[in-house]
């Protein structure tokens, strides 16, 4: 077996940011990371594809581009984890030991869990913001509708970035608002969940939103299945006589896919009973292996799961994870950041910022950016600002306000 200090499980987000973070602090360390994929995605542009406004090109580069130098990329996917042996299986049988594990395998989109949805998306009007080669084709059906009902549709909790399925919504109402087309087309938002946003403090700015598009809510109304030829989407919907199916007719079908823990993660002994990679929500260490630690979309914290969460998790990993390697305590804590910046309108987004609990944690002191308010600053830092600190810091292990918490601190805080 080949065998590294480090191997990490994914070179998305969190998996290049953890490897920049950890050899910006200690040159020299033997890293290797497992991912299949040749192309990397800032899937946080996808929002700003489907409404015209980015290139779909600005959301991606080549992986080999995106790995820091000193990393040993391992092309392969891994299939299984040994943690009693410090291994990762790969998918053509072989395998490579560990001192310590990072887990960073995102999380995953079952399109097969809705019958008929893959076969539909692409025509008939149905598309998802979710996939990149798809994102493109919202912003063409939203610039071509004139009338008739558009539908977007949001699964169940967990997914990544929850406000995104509405984000996609706003952005298309705007444009068909400003073109006049906005009075001749229906919008429903087709929420499996209970609620429109899951921290109240931004709900009051989104209703706004929902009155000036004339969206008609739907909770507890969840996709079950989709016939593209004849353009009709079915649903679950809860109501107080009990669960109901109901069909609905669309022009346009924006669906987002349910979200799940990948297989290799789900079946291991790394799982916690969500499926997800089992932490402490602080160290972001596994609770049974003190030589695994795991974040982003695929680990099982719970706060929002985001690129901004990644973000302060990376650091945490990489110190907690150094400290583990030379046998010493744990010293950074993650609270909990997450952050999704709703856009309501082209030009204007209700930046919503917390942690751990839904606590309301903004970087900006309010005079310069009240999140709770729709506002053109936090529509410059999504448009201009996050692009590039993704880019040029996150990946790059630069740390931009985002050094981590002392563990000690935390502690006290807590006592
Ligand atoms: P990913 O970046 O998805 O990376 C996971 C990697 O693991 C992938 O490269 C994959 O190939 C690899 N992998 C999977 N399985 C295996 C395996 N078995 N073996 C090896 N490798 C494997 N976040 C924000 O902060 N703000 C936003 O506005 C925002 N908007 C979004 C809009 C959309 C439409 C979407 C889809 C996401 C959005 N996000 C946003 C969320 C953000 O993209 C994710 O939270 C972030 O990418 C998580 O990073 P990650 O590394 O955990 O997962």
């Amino acid at each position: 077996a080949r065998t590294y200090d480090v191997v990490i499980v994914g070179g998305g987000s969190a998996g290049i940011a953890t490897a920049a973070s950890m050899l910006k602090r200690r040159k020299g360390l033997s890293i290797a990371i497992i991912e299949p994929s040749d192309v990397h995605y800032y899937q946080p542009g996808w929002t700003l594809v489907g409404a015209g406004v980015f290139q779909p090109q600005v959301t991606c580069r080549p992986t080999a581009q995106v790995m820091p130098r000193e990393v040993h990329w391992i092309k392969a996917t891994v299939t299984s984890f040994a943690p009693d042996e410090s291994r990762v299986i790969l998918a053509d049988g072989s395998d490579a030991t560990y001192r310590v594990l990072v887990v960073a395998a995102g999380i995953r989109l079952a399109w097969e869990a809705i019958p008929g949805l893959t076969e539909a998306l692409g025509h008939n009007g149905v598309t998802s913001n979710y996939r990149f080669d798809l994102a493109p084709y919202t912003n063409k059906l939203a610039s071509e509708l004139t009338s008739g009902r558009a539908i977007f549709t949001q699964p169940p909790m967990p997914i990544k970035c929850a406000g995104a399925p509405q984000k996609a919504m706003y952005l298309s109402c705007d444009r068909w608002l400003q073109a006049g087309r906005l009075k001749d087309i229906s919008v429903e938002f087709n929420n499996a969940g209970a609620v429109l946003f899951g921290v109240a403090a931004y709900v009051p700015a989104l209703m706004e939103y929902v009155k000036r598009y004339n969206i008609q809510l739907n909770f507890e109304t969840k996709l079950v299945g989709v016939d593209g030829l004849a353009r009709v989407a079915r649903f679950e919907q809860k109501t107080p006589e009990g669960t109901k199916i109901i069909e609905r007719e669309f022009d346009m079908l924006h669906a987002v896919p349910p979200q799940v823990a990948p297989d290799c993660i789900k079946t291991s002994k790394l799982a916690a009973a969500s499926g997800f990679a089992a932490v402490n929500e602080t160290t972001l260490q596994n609770p049974t292996y003190p030589n695994v630690f795991a974040l982003g979309d695929g680990c099982a914290a719970s706060n929002a799961k985001t690129a901004a969460a990644v973000r302060q998790q990376a650091p945490v990993v990489a110190v907690n994870a150094l400290a583990q390697l030379e046998g010493k305590p744990l010293t950074a804590a993650y609270l909990g950041y997450g952050s999704c910046p709703l856009t309501v309108e082209r030009g204007r987004i209700v930046l919503a910022e917390f942690s751990y609990g839904g606590k309301i944690t903004p970087t900006f002191p309010t005079w310069i950016l009240d999140g709770t308010k729709p506002t053109r600053a936090a529509w410059f830092l999504k448009d201009r600002v996050l692009p590039w600190v993704y880019w040029q810091d996150m990946l790059k292990g630069r740390e931009w306000l985002a050094a981590p918490k002392a563990l000690a601190a935390t502690a006290q805080q807590k006592a």
